[in-house]
């Protein structure tokens, strides 16, 4: 496909995506400005991420380091923010905090205390969400699949973010599980967010939402929604 072709197909996605998310808005009686898009780029290449810039979009976000680590210094120029929205070791975290504005996975301890170390050596500041388990197995002590703290231990997680110099904290991140209503699991994404925020008020972020669940996620609240797939198409085709 010729990059006026990808241009022209990405524009209207995105225009499609603003609708629905308009539409969502309206229908939950909230802003659209309260609602931030980050377009996540993971599979697409660097040159998807600067027609994504030329047509307004400012967040990007991706969740393998070894994948975006070269992307965000190839698109160095365009000033974006980045956003890492992926399970991350704790070995990653120098790489990681090098270019990353916000990470949205931050599920234990130790994470935070390696990300807010790297990041003070590099002398930036990076913001930080504490990723909450939604999978009602995370009480068992299971490790959910898709990452996180279970939702009784965020509080402790947020104090650990917000005591270290280095990090902000921003607020919560959740996935939604892959079975059951999202409006349910958003709900107590909500809980968890509320509580943080009593006590951190600038803790606002709230990250929930896919491409399949913005409409959820907008309802329950969410101020930030990570969109691939419906911005760039289904990635299935490409990594099988
Ligand atoms: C891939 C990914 C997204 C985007 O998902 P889509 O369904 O493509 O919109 C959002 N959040 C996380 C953590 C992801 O890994």
């Amino acid at each position: 496909m010729s990059r006026s072709d990808r241009a022209a197909q990405i524009r209207a996605n995105l225009e499609t995506v603003r609708a629905r998310i308009e539409a969502a808005c309206r229908k939950a009686d909230r802003s659209p400005e309260e609602v931030s898009l980050i377009a996540v780029t993971k599979t697409y290449p660097a040159e998807d991420v600067r027609i994504l810039a030329s047509l307004g979009v400012t967040d990007v976000g991706e969740n393998r380091d070894q994948e975006a680590a070269p992307k965000a210094a190839e698109t160095a120029d365009l000033g974006l923010t980045w956003h890492f929205v992926g399970q991350l070791q704790t070995n990653k975290a120098r790489s990681v905090a090098s270019y990353a504005d916000c990470v949205h996975s931050v599920d234990r301890d130790r994470l935070a205390r390696a990300l807010g170390d790297r990041a003070e050596a590099a002398g930036r500041r990076l913001t930080c969400l504490v990723q909450v388990n939604l999978d009602d197995d995370s009480r068992a002590g299971v490790i959910g699949p898709r990452g996180g703290v279970d939702p009784s231990d965020a509080l402790d997680l947020a104090a650990r973010i917000d005591e270290h110099d280095a990090l902000e904290l921003g607020g919560v991140m959740a996935v939604a599980p892959r079975e059951g209503d999202p409006y349910t699991a958003f709900s107590r994404l909500y809980g968890v967010a509320s509580r943080i925020r009593d006590r951190y008020p600038r803790a606002t972020a709230i990250s929930a939402g896919m491409s399949g669940d913005l409409e959820a996620a907008v309802e329950r609240g969410a101020t930030h929604l990570r969109l691939g797939a419906a911005l760039l198409g289904n990635r299935r085709s490409i990594v099988g």
